[in-house]
């Protein structure tokens, strides 16, 4: 990777750290993320499994982000390719991380699970078009 991707530095006045602190709701699940550029490309997703769980999510390369604890309580989800790796927290449910289908070099994680982060006041966060997913463009399996 050549450039690096500025991302926010500070969401409603808490500082987004180089390496910041991310959990699940029951706390089994700790992560670090390495984030040293900030919160690199927060967006939402319309494709079948971010329309229902709702999350902004975010990009880390894969070296960035750090299972503290928890990993036996982790639990994979994988659909249609099988490609992504969706994960959450086995005992409250909430999604931590996946690694990305159209990237798999990175992780996307839930900006929401970051300590003292709270996602809905990053203001013009977008939209991907995932019922489009480029990656089905050529075999237009389902999204
Ligand atoms: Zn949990």
């Amino acid at each position: 990777m050549g450039h690096r991707e500025r991302g926010i530095l500070e969401v409603d006045g808490v500082a987004v750290l180089a390496r910041h602190r991310a959990t699940c709701h029951c706390g089994e699940v700790e992560l670090a993320l390495d984030l040293p550029d900030g919160i690199v490309d927060p967006r939402r997703c319309d494709c079948s499994i971010c329309r229902r769980k709702g999350a902004v999510v975010a990009s880390v390369p894969l070296a960035g982000l750090h299972v503290v604890r928890g990993a036996d309580r982790l639990r994979l989800y994988q659909f249609n390719t099988h490609t992504a790796r969706h994960y959450f927290c086995g005992t409250c449910g909430i999604y931590t991380h996946h690694q990305r289908r159209s990237n798999p070099e990175q992780y996307g994680y839930n900006v929401g699970c970051l300590d003292g982060i709270n996602p809905l006041k990053i203001a013009g966060v977008s939209c991907e078009d995932g019922v489009n997913h480029p990656s089905d463009r050529a075999t237009a399996g389902p999204a």
